[in-house]
């Protein structure tokens, strides 16, 4: 028996009078809500959808969903992975769109303080004029600032910059018995008894549900530049990661990509990629003060790459060559998922010196399974997104391989000492990975935690250890 109740009328007149016009039920539910951008893990439309505008009335619907056990999923723009923003259990999905100020920029802290609902992509417009940026720079700029910071965004410039993790220095959360906390601040350190603020990143929405965010700026590089290295082979390509690290000359991002995958997105973006002539290609980005400070290490880089059997390497320093090869880039995963009917996806995160002995696993196991297996990634911190591509495959068949595909790849990653995920989450896609990677004393330690945020289990049932 489910230990949840079902969304009523009298629950849904007290949303209404709560947040008039913005609780949908019923047929007036989008189905974009149903589903984040994996559709292969289904679709789960909520019983309402509530937009909300301040923290307050987050704190009110939680609390009044606690005592109703009605079930609660957090959503931001829906941008997600792994099944995270779903109503797997019915109840209600929360939505922060309607949650989009910037609070605060504090140039003499090198803060801002934002609502969760702000778009990556409009963010940097608060900072203009500032000298300050935000790093880090998950794929998608359509994904909200809470989102990145309940799934712990990574993104190319993960490499010298760290992951949205480093750039958090405060929250404020409502908890599911609508209490409202604070998390850290504007200091940049502490020593303060358990860091809850650390257990609340990357916690998908099931410890809490973020209202504020206040994340640390950084002077902003003068000026940035590319490095494109073209390998015969995706294996040479692969293998000069770990010396293209350890040359000194602090990458802002290191790619790889392969040629099938950019024709993939050359025809998705019917654009074509400014260099044709290999199989695999390793790139570079350089952030610095000027394009004279950076010339030591493209002299530098160029050599090594050479001598690592790169068949050339052309350096992109115009916008316009630079636009070229990143949004290339930046269209990999829907280029691929243009390419076929459904797919589904592995984000482990291996040791970087490991990531040419898991590219070639992965080949072999899509060659053994006989699926089309598409692979690209921030190869500069050892995390690849695995793309298994179902093409004509019947419904069965297609259930039978995929499945024993991922088991193949997540067992090849644990034995390497990876992670089950990089940087997209757990959601429900990946539950079983989890555990199988942690094992049950860890899972039970996670599940305890869970019990001490949220004792009823209202907040995103299903997902990460519900
Ligand atoms: C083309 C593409 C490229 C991508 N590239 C990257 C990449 O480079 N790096 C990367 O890390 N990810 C990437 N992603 C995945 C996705 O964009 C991120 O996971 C992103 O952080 C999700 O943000 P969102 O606002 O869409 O959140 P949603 O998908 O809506 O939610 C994600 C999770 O966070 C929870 N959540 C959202 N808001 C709140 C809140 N206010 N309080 C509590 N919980 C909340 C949800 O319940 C859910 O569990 C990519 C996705 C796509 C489609």
């Amino acid at each position: 028996m489910s230990p949840f109740n079902p969304v009523s009328e009298s629950d849904l007149a007290y949303f209404r009078s709560l947040l008039p016009g913005r609780v949908f039920s019923g047929a007036d539910i989008s189905t974009d809500y149903d589903h984040d951008e994996m559709t292969e893990y289904g679709h789960f439309l909520p019983e309402a959808v509530l937009q909300a505008q301040t923290a307050e009335e987050i704190q009110a619907v939680l609390k009044y969903c606690n005592e109703r056990r009605i079930p609660v999923t957090p959503r931001g723009a829906g941008t997600g992975l792994c099944g995270g923003c779903v109503a797997l259990h019915g109840g209600i999905v929360l939505s922060t769109e309607k949650m989009k100020k910037v609070l605060e920029v504090d140039t003499r802290n090198m803060t801002a303080t934002v609502e969760p609902g702000v778009l990556l992509m409009e963010f940097p417009k608060a900072l203009e004029g500032t000298g300050l940026f935000y790093p880090p720079d998950p794929g998608e700029k359509t994904a909200t600032m809470g989102g990145n910071a309940m799934t712990n965004a990574g993104g190319m410039r993960a490499v010298r910059y760290g992951v949205t993790r480093d750039y958090i220095l405060g929250m404020e959360v409502a908890l599911a018995d609508g209490s409202l906390i604070t998390l850290g601040g504007k200091t940049v350190k502490t020593s303060s008894g358990y860091s809850l603020i650390d257990l609340m990143i990357g916690s998908e929405g099931t410890l809490g549900f973020l209202t504020k965010l206040t994340v640390k700026l950084v002077p902003e590089p003068k000026v940035n530049l590319s490095l494109l290295m073209p390998f015969d082979d995706l294996d040479q390509c692969i293998s000069a990661v770990p010396p293209v690290l350890a040359c000194g000359c602090d990458p802002t991002a290191v790619e790889f990509m392969e040629r099938e995958v950019i024709s993939c997105a050359e025809t998705y973006l019917g654009k074509q990629f400014p260099d044709t002539s290999a199989d695999a290609y390793l790139l570079v980005r350089l952030d610095g003060p000027s394009a004279e400070a950076l010339q030591p290490a493209i002299d530098t880089l160029t050599d090594l790459a050479l001598s690592l059997g790169a068949k050339d390497v052309l350096l992109a320093d115009t916008d316009e060559r630079k636009e070229s090869i990143w949004n290339a880039r930046g269209a990999f995963l829907e280029a691929i998922k243009n390419s076929t009917s459904t797919m589904d996806e592995c984000d482990v995160v291996v040791p970087r010196d490991l990531i040419p002995a898991f590219v070639r696993q992965t080949v072999e196991t899509g060659r053994r399974a006989g699926v089309r297996i598409r692979s690209f990634g921030h190869a500069g911190d050892g995390n690849l997104h695995i793309y298994v591509c179902r093409d004509g495959l019947p419904e069965g068949e297609w259930k039978q391989k995929v499945s024993a595909v991922m088991e193949e790849l997540y067992e090849a990653a644990r034995g390497m000492g990876g992670q089950v995920s990089g940087e997209h989450g757990i959601g429900h896609a990946k539950k079983p990975f989890l555990r199988e990677s942690v094992g049950d004393r860890q899972m039970a330690l996670m599940q305890g935690i869970k019990a001490a945020f949220d004792p009823n289990g209202i907040l995103n049932p299903g997902k990460i250890v519900g």
